[in-house]
């Protein structure tokens, strides 16, 4: 008797060249998927792509997802390659930390640009795939930036409002046919953004405030969202999962 061989499933991380979008991609290629990685530094995901060192199970495309054209070019080709998308994780994201007064409309435009146009760009590219399986997996990434308003974040915690809401519609319209879509809201962690917008003082009022007193690291963030890809997690659809080490839960303000 001949057994039929198993279809490795197929993820997309956006944002997949570094930080918690790379960690994200090593989840999947720990649990044997096939990955595509989009990201808008090319050098980087040169790079990337070559330390991953799976060139049967990894795609890397140079891509802007805030570009509807490049981001269909980009979709296709994956589903050329590899004949099938099961999990899009829209993880690419920027951070302007200004205060209200001084954010420009251009910063609030490129935040949104990449943040929230980007999910749902990719989104909208990957669902007719997913449709084809009849199953699908969409985590977004959002941040507890997104949770509550703070200083500092007018463009930055609005994308990732937005973003929570964009999860809720798709949940409610794809669940029907079997699409499942959930976030993921990471609080700090260390990593080239970190570096870029929390100031030293943002970063020692972190470690006061979050009750496990220390930042995430990519690897962390990568789990919840390699389990809401999961079988694991086949009836949850249209949730936030704050990984912050407690510090929705505390309820205090964010620096
Ligand atoms: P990072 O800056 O290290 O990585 C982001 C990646 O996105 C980079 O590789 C970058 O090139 C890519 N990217 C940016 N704009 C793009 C575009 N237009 N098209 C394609 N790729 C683009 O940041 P990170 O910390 O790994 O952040 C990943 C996600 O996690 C982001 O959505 C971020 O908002 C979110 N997040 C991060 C933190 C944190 O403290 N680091 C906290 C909460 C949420």
């Amino acid at each position: 008797m001949t057994s039929t061989p198993s279809i490795r499933p197929v993820a997309v991380v956006t944002g997949g060249a570094r930080g918690i979008g790379l960690a994200i991609a090593k989840w999947f290629l720990a649990h044997d998927y096939r990955v595509a990685l989009l990201d808008i530094e090319a050098a980087t995901l040169k790079t990337t792509e070559t330390e991953l060192n799976a060139p049967d199970r990894v795609l890397a495309l140079s891509c802007d997802i805030s570009k509807p054209d490049q981001v269909q070019t980009a979709i296709d080709l994956i589903a050329a390659k590899f004949g099938r998308i099961d999990a899009l994780v829209n993880n690419a994201g920027v951070a302007v930390f200004k205060p209200l007064g001084e954010t420009t409309f251009e910063e609030f435009r490129y935040v949104m640009g990449t943040n929230l146009d980007g999910a749902f760009l990719c989104s909208q590219a990957c669902i007719p795939y997913m449709k084809k399986n009849g199953s699908g997996s969409i985590v977004n990434i959002a941040s507890i930036s997104g949770l509550r308003a703070s200083t500092l974040r007018v463009a930055y915690g609005t994308s990732k409002a937005a973003i929570i809401h964009l999860t809720k519609q798709q949940a409610v319209e794809l669940g029907t046919i079997g699409i499942r879509a959930n976030v993921v809201a990471p609080g700090p962690v260390d990593t080239e953004m970190a570096k870029l917008v929390h100031s030293v003082a943002i970063r020692s009022d972190y470690y006061d405030t979050i009750p496990m007193n220390r930042y995430g690291t990519p690897e962390e963030i990568a789990e919840a969202v390699g389990f809401l890809c999961s079988p694991a997690a086949s009836f949850i659809n249209g949730q936030c999962i704050a990984v912050d080490g407690g510090f929705d839960a505390s309820g205090v303000g964010i620096p």
